[in-house]
């Protein structure tokens, strides 16, 4: 993982210098992996709006529940931060050609980076991925393969198209500038509850990069001396019933995972779990020492919630942010959240991107002639 001059960057990085910064992740430029600013590729990424949930906290027994809202970053998820730092910094090392396999939104989002940067991007996500992932991509010029099967095939076919073309690798956790974007969120966090962390975060997990990045950025906040070491915030992870490798693993009491046997039966794509492994055992690690958790949802109460979000809060949000508040509910049923405290669901990205999700059917023709009819 990337490391940084923490006493250097203590200096010019403090609570009044970043009343004046640019409203983007690049804000925290001493803490980002680019060395000269003329290589960042930025659209104002980041700075995500924290909305209190005032209707559906309450109603479920949570007095300061809110939603860090990443639908509104631009390509409409958190991977903008990520795409962000990473294609900033391949830009800086010289790098023409990018190429990753994906669940979708890291694909729309390296694309729209790399082609405000003038690179060739090669994307190959699952054919059944949403299609705001994958008409994003094209939308921006890249090169996308739609590939049958489960994840693990688009995985084969980039590994083997990397081998064959020389492409750059930019999947996830085969470089390291991913996490230094996304860990922005924290930062963020940080700020927007007065410098300090709120009590709990609830994050849906995928590769597990997120939970990983919030970690790292409350540790580098302690050694930039901005927040005390004994700093408490809960982070909770939440997977799906269909794939749960990290859960398993904290409940076997292990240090790291294992490969996901058998299949992965969840409909929500951020959720479904390449077996990476990479990265785990931090994500534990961040897990267990902040005295978070694991929460698995299924796909039914995820469906529930991102229908509750959008009715009680008029937010239409990805299924992956609304597993978050599925957790929440189980959490508070078990007792692990307490009804005061300060507690943030993760929404990663925007429900316009999945428009296949909603189920509703709107009134058509006919039935709106015949409403005004009745009325008569
Ligand atoms: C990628 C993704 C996730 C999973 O994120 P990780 O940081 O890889 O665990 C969750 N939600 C959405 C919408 C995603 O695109």
């Amino acid at each position: 993982m990337a490391r940084y001059d923490l006493q250097a960057a203590r200096r010019t990085l403090t609570a009044e210098a970043l009343q004046s910064r640019p409203n983007d992740i690049w804000r925290y430029h001493e803490l980002l992996p680019v060395r000269d600013a003329e290589n960042i590729v930025s659209m104002g990424e980041g700075r995500t709006p924290l909305v209190a949930l005032e209707t559906l906290g309450p109603a479920i027994g949570l007095q300061h529940l809110s939603l860090k809202d990443e639908g509104l970053c631009p390509t409409g998820t958190f991977k903008a931060r990520g795409a962000s730092a990473s294609v900033s910094k391949l830009c800086e090392w010289g790098v023409r050609a990018i190429a990753l396999p994906t669940a979708g939104n890291a694909g729309g989002a390296f694309a729209c980076y790399g082609a405000r940067a003038g690179l060739e991007v090669h994307i190959a996500m699952p054919a059944d991925a949403p299609q705001g992932a994958w008409k994003q991509a094209v939308a921006a010029g890249a090169k996308v393969y739609l590939i049958d099967g489960p994840f693990a095939h688009s995985l084969k076919f980039m590994r083997e198209a990397i081998a064959r073309f020389g492409w750059y690798n930019a999947s996830t956790f085969n470089e390291p500038w991913r996490i230094e974007g996304k860990k922005t969120m924290g930062f963020e966090l940080f700020e927007q509850f007065g410098n300090t962390p709120p009590d709990v975060i609830i994050y849906p997990t995928g590769g597990g990069v997120g939970v990983i990045a919030i970690y790292k950025a409350f540790q580098e906040l302690v050694g930039l001396g901005l927040l005390e070491p004994g700093w408490r915030c809960r982070l909770i992870a939440v997977q799906t019933e269909g794939c749960y490798r990290l859960k398993a693993a904290l409940d076997a009491d292990a240090d790291d995972t294992t490969p996901w046997e058998g299949d992965i039966n969840t409909i929500v794509p951020g959720m479904a779990g390449p077996h990476y492994t990479l990265g785990d055992h931090v994500a534990l690690q961040a897990v267990r020492s902040t005295g978070g958790d694991v929460a698995v949802v299924n796909d039914q109460e995820i469906m529930a919630a991102m229908r509750d979000l959008g009715s009680a809060e008029g937010l239409f949000i990805c299924p992956e942010g609304a597993a978050t508040l599925a957790a929440a509910r189980k959490l508070l049923e078990a007792g692990a959240l307490g009804r005061d405290e300060r507690i943030v669901l993760l929404n990663t990205g925007n429900g316009l991107k999945y428009q296949e999700f909603v189920t509703e059917t709107p009134n058509d023709d006919a039935s709106a002639w015949r409403l005004l009819q009745s009325a008569q």
